[in-house]
C-alpha cells in the first residue's frame, strides 16, 4: 500500500507496575496513582482513504470484538470527524494481537493509534494538547498510548507524568480466556472517600532514582478481582512461584504479568509456565513503543515530550 492511500501502525499494550486506588471522587470516578509500563504485544491497524461519509472497521481474527460503535476505534474516528467539522472517509483494518479484556489497554491503544493515524492521513494536523484532551475522553488509558514508555498516572490515570525509560526489563504474561470486565471490579470495589495520603514510596523512586522498592509496589483492585475470578487467582499463584521481581495484575486482569531483570529470566520463567499459554515480552522504551506507520515513505508528524 502506498503511503499516499493509506499505511500500517502498530501500538503496543501496557501493563500496569503499580495501581493505588486513593478512593471514589465526587464525580464517580476513582482516584488513581498508576506507574504504566508500554510493553511489546502488538495490534496493528491498516488505515486507508475512503469517500467522504465511508466509515468502515474491519477486525482480525474475525468476531473477536465488536466493529460498530462499541469499539474504540470508531470511537476514535468520529470524535475526530466530529472536530474537525468535515465529512471524511476510512477504512480500518484492526488486527488484535494485545489480549481482549485483559487488563492491557488493547482498546485504548488501538484508539490512540486511530487518533494519531487518521490525523495523517486526513492531515489534521493537531497538537498533542487537542490529542490528549480527545482521548482522554475516549478512554481513561488512551493518553498514555499517546505518550508511551512509562508514565505516572494521576486522576483518572489520564493526567500524565512521562518518565525516562525503565531498565530493559522483561516480563511474562499469562492473559487467560475470562474476560474480566474493568467497569465490574470498580463496581464491586469497596472504596470510601478520597484519601489524599503522601506519595507512596513508588512515585519516591520514580523521582529520586535508586533501588526499585518492588515490595511497595500493589494493585489495588487485586483483592476484589481474584475473589471474583479464580482464575486470574491460580495465575498469579504460578507467576509467583518462578519468582519475579515482582508479579501483579495488570489493570483490572485478567492478565497477569511477572517481572523479570532480563529476557534469560524470563525464558526460564514462561518455560516452567508452559502450561498457561505464556506470553514473554520486553518492557519498551518510548521511542519503541511509539504509535508509527510501519512504511519509510510516509508524512508521518508525531508529538515529542520533552527530552525524556
Ligand atoms: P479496559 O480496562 O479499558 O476495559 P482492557 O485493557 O481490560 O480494557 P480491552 O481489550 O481494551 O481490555 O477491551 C475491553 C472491552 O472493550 C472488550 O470487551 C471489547 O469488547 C471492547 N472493545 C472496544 N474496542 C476494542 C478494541 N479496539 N480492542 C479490544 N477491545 C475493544
Amino acid at each position: 500500500m502506498s503511503g499516499r492511500d493509506g499505511f500500517v501502525v502498530r501500538c503496543p499494550g501496557k501493563v500496569n507496575l503499580h495501581l493505588e486506588v486513593l478512593g471514589r471522587r465526587p464525580d464517580g470516578y476513582h482516584e488513581l496513582r498508576t506507574l504504566f509500563a508500554a510493553v511489546g504485544v502488538w495490534d496493528e491497524l491498516k488505515f486507508a482513504v475512503a469517500p467522504a461519509g465511508v466509515l468502515e472497521l474491519s477486525v482480525e481474527p474475525s468476531g473477536v470484538v465488536p466493529t460498530g460503535d462499541e469499539n474504540l476505534v470508531v470511537r476514535a474516528a468520529k470524535v475526530l470527524t466530529e472536530g474537525s467539522g468535515r465529512a471524511r472517509g476510512a477504512r480500518i483494518h484492526l488486527k488484535k494481537g494485545i489480549p481482549i479484556a485483559g487488563g492491557m489497554g488493547g482498546g485504548s491503544a488501538d484508539a490512540a493509534a486511530t487518533l494519531l493515524g487518521l490525523s495523517a492521513l486526513w492531515d489534521l494536523d493537531l497538537d498533542i494538547a487537542t490529542l490528549l484532551e480527545l482521548g482522554s475522553g475516549i478512554g481513561a488509558d488512551v493518553p498514555f498510548f499517546l505518550i508511551g514508555g512509562s508514565a505516572w498516572g494521576t486522576g483518572r490515570g489520564t493526567e500524565l507524568v512521562p518518565l525516562p525509560d525503565l531498565p530493559a526489563w522483561w516480563v511474562v504474561l499469562l492473559p487467560g480466556k475470562e474476560a474480566v470486565s474493568t467497569a465490574a471490579v470498580y463496581r464491586a470495589l469497596r472504596a470510601g472517600p478520597v484519601d489524599e495520603r503522601p506519595q507512596s514510596e513508588v512515585y519516591q523512586w520514580i523521582e529520586r532514582g535508586g533501588e526499585a522498592p518492588f515490595h511497595a509496589c500493589r494493585n489495588d483492585l487485586e483483592t476484589t478481582v481474584l475473589a471474583q475470578w479464580p482464575g486470574v487467582a491460580r495465575r498469579l499463584a504460578a507467576i509467583r512461584g518462578t519468582l519475579p521481581l515482582l508479579a501483579l495484575l495488570s489493570g483490572s486482569g485478567g492478565t497477569v504479568f511477572g517481572l523479570y531483570s532480563d529476557r534469560t529470566a524470563a525464558e526460564r520463567a514462561s518455560a516452567a509456565l508452559a502450561s498457561h499459554a505464556p506470553v514473554i515480552a520486553p518492557l519498551l522504551t518510548r521511542e519503541a513503543s511509539r504509535v508509527r506507520p510501519s512504511g519509510e515513505d510516509i508524512r508521518w508528524k508525531l508529538p515529542r515530550f520533552g527530552s525524556t
